[in-house]
């Protein structure tokens, strides 16, 4: 029989690794289960200027390194696997990773989402080189410069209207004539000056070397292929929460976010979430590590009175 840990932490983003400082810290047996992207999404930025505590921003990989570190000298086991399948129906609850199966009292999801990406080569390759997915993150360095908004939802529409702070103008490009955000959305956008709509357009290449440059558009109705020189591309067509694990396990929203019950309580008592795989509207850093902290808080309290 394997030992049982007070709290299994599966994920390793700000809410993950905020759960796990303050689970060690409150003495709990912890564990990390860090998963395909130790750090998360911010190992995928470069520097983060918004997260409070450092003048001149950090690194994003190098604010995760510390986060981890920051854990385990409370006492946080980390181990990087891959977890493939939970069982929640009994207690002590049931992890598999690595190959092994891991007990614990207590759970944090904290896996995070993914930003829906457009699934073309120089997306990636251009990736933080002027591709963001995230305009409260990176519309600061695209001051005095041209960017786009891609996608048609309320995301885009508050995105492009972020943008025009910096931006001396900003392109809101959708792949049809309909929008899907709300009226209200639309309108803000289509009183801004700064912003023109061009509807019917796909992606067909994000171009530049270093960074980006320009877009090349595919006209979905004429087929034809046009040029727009810029400096920034943001995605805003929708995030994909990493929670496909526990859909048989515990309740999710229609858009597969965790739902939860009592504070960051699941729909199974024990299971708590934390982070942006239970959170579509505020996605931030600062936002995961505080519901971690309330996560871990919430753990502990249900721990004890269980005792
Ligand atoms: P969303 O509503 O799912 O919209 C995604 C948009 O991206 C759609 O216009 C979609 O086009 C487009 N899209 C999807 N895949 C694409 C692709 N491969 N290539 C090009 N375009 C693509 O996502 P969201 O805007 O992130 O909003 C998510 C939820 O958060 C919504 O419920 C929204 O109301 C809410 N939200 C609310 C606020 C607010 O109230 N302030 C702000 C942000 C988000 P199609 O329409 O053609 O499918």
């Amino acid at each position: 029989m394997s030992e049982v840990y007070d709290l299994i932490v599966i994920g390793a983003g700000p809410a993950g690794y905020t759960a796990a400082l303050y689970a060690s810290r409150a003495d709990l047996k912890v564990l990390v289960l860090e998963g395909w992207q130790p750090g998360g999404q911010l190992t995928t930025t470069t520097v983060v200027e918004n997260y409070p505590g450092f003048e001149r921003g950090i690194d994003g990989n190098q604010l995760m390194r510390e986060m981890k570190k920051q854990a385990a000298r409370f006492g946080t086991e980390i181990k990087s696997q891959n977890v493939t399948g939970v069982d929640f129906s009994g207690r002590p609850f049931k992890i598999h990773a690595g190959g092994e199966e891991y007990q614990s009292k207590t759970v944090i999801i904290a896996t995070g989402a993914k930003p829906r990406k457009l699934g073309i080569e120089s997306e990636e390759r251009l990736w933080s080189k002027g591709v963001s997915a995230c305009a409260t993150c990176d519309g600061f360095f695209f001051r005095g410069k041209v960017v786009a908004v891609m996608g048609g939802g309320d995301s885009a529409m508050e995105e492009a209207h972020f943008l025009t702070k910096f931006a001396t103008k900003v392109y809101l490009i959708h792949r049809r004539e309909g929008f899907r955000a709300s009226p209200i959305m639309i309108d803000r956008v289509k009183a801004n000056e700064k912003i023109e709509i061009l509807l019917n357009k796909t992606v067909e290449e994000i171009t530049g070397e270093a960074h980006v440059t320009g877009l090349r558009l595919k006209d979905t109705q004429t087929g034809e292929i046009s040029e727009l020189p810029l400096d920034g591309v943001f995605l805003a067509i929708g995030h994909i929460p990493a929670t496909e694990l526990f859909k048989n396990q515990i309740e999710l929203d229609a858009m597969g976010y965790v739902l939860q019950t009592e504070y960051t309580m699941t729909s199974v008592a024990g299971v708590f979430a934390a982070g942006d795989c239970t959170d579509s509207r505020y996605r931030q850093a600062v936002t995961s590590a505080g519901s971690g902290c309330r996560a871990a808080i919430d753990a502990e309290r249900w721990l004890e009175a269980q005792e």
